[in-house]
């Protein structure tokens, strides 16, 4: 058997520095440009055996690297990587759970508060000099006491949300495809939660299921207190019907970690003053990454070393 350092990994896109220092420290690694797996030589490409990414990977730059075993996800959303041709390659695929629970979910929170309180715009006014100018900013039409939280994706996320929502006092319920042993109210579908909520956590993965899943008809449901927040994925949202309720008042207002065509936000989007935006930094600090990275990089060792991955997706079975 080989040693590590005699394994070639291939990391498309841009990778968290610390991660990659560690990557080239026990293997020998290659970069390219996201997407663009197929352009590196022959004489390269035939030795790549691993891959580790934020960018993800598409069937035809699976299908430029034929000794391809392995492919480490950089986070733990993997809708970038073509999941369906891994499995039928017989590709393992690795992601990074847990370790950004706490952090995603406190994002999700100051998310939260910033577009009821509209904390942001509060701090525009001061720094335009408002404040000495016209006087204090005004009151917010809504508030955060006495709201139901209606979480879409009560996973590992969606939980260290809920704990926290819970300390700011809101009630909670939530929706998912399987009832689960909690104490808080079920609901088998999404216009069924709305109803009985005034604020939508997203937090569901982008998949085919969940594309667009949040639609008018949602956010009618929702109704105009409505607060609709998404750190899950930008495609579970129909963009241009939520464009058109910030619009209209069909809803109060939405945060947004995440959008449809990334790093792309539609104009309409960024003209609404009801909408607070953010561009995806849910897990986004130094040490949250770097537990990110570690993992990523535990799971080449251990699929290289032992054929075990310490996280591999649910499709591996
Ligand atoms: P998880 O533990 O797998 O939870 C996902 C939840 O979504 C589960 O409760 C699942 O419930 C529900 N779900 C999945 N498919 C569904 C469907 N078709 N209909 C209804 N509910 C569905 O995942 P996690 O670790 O909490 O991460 C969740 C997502 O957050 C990730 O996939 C990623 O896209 C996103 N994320 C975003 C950031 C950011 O920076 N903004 C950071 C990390 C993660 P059922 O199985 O009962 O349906």
């Amino acid at each position: 058997m080989g040693t590590l350092k005699e394994i070639e990994i291939l990391v498309p896109g841009k990778l968290h520095a610390a991660t990659l220092a560690r990557l080239e420290a026990l293997f020998q690694v290659h970069q390219c440009r996201a997407g663009f797996v197929a352009d590196l030589d022959e004489a390269v490409r035939r030795n790549i055996r691993g891959i580790a990414t934020m960018a993800g990977i598409d069937r035809a730059g699976m299908d430029a690297l034929p000794a391809l075993e392995m492919i480490a996800n950089f986070g733990v959303g993997y809708d970038a990587v073509d999941i369906a041709s891994a499995v039928e390659k017989g590709l393992m695929v690795s992601h990074t759970p847990n370790v950004l629970n706490e952090e995603v979910a406190d994002t999700a929170m100051g998310l939260l508060i910033n577009t009821v309180r509209e904390l942001p715009a509060a701090e525009a006014h001061l720094r335009a000099g408002k404040w000495v100018n016209n006087g204090p900013y005004p009151l917010t039409g809504a508030t955060l006491q006495g709201r139901t939280m209606g979480i879409y994706g009560l996973g590992r996320i969606g939980k260290a949300i809920a704990k926290r929502a819970l300390a700011f006092g809101l009630n909670i319920a939530y929706f998912g495809r399987t009832k689960q042993n909690v104490d808080f109210d079920y609901y088998s579908d999404l216009v069924s939660l709305a109803r009985a909520v005034d604020t939508l956590m997203i937090v569901a993965p982008g998949t085919a299921e969940t594309a667009n899943s949040v639609n008018a008809e949602v956010m009618q449901a929702l109704g105009a207190d409505g607060v609709i927040i998404n750190i899950g994925r930008g495609s579970v949202i129909d963009e241009p019907a939520l464009i058109a309720a910030l619009s209209d008042g069909t809803i109060r207002a939405a945060g947004l970690d995440v959008f449809a065509d990334e790093p792309h936000v539609p104009d309409a989007l960024l003209a609404l003053p009801n909408a607070v935006l953010l561009p995806h930094v849910g897990s986004a600090s130094l040490a949250c990454r770097d537990a990110m990275g570690n993992l990523v990089v535990d799971n080449l060792v251990g699929w290289f070393e032992a054929k075990t991955p310490k996280t591999p997706v649910p499709e591996m079975g």
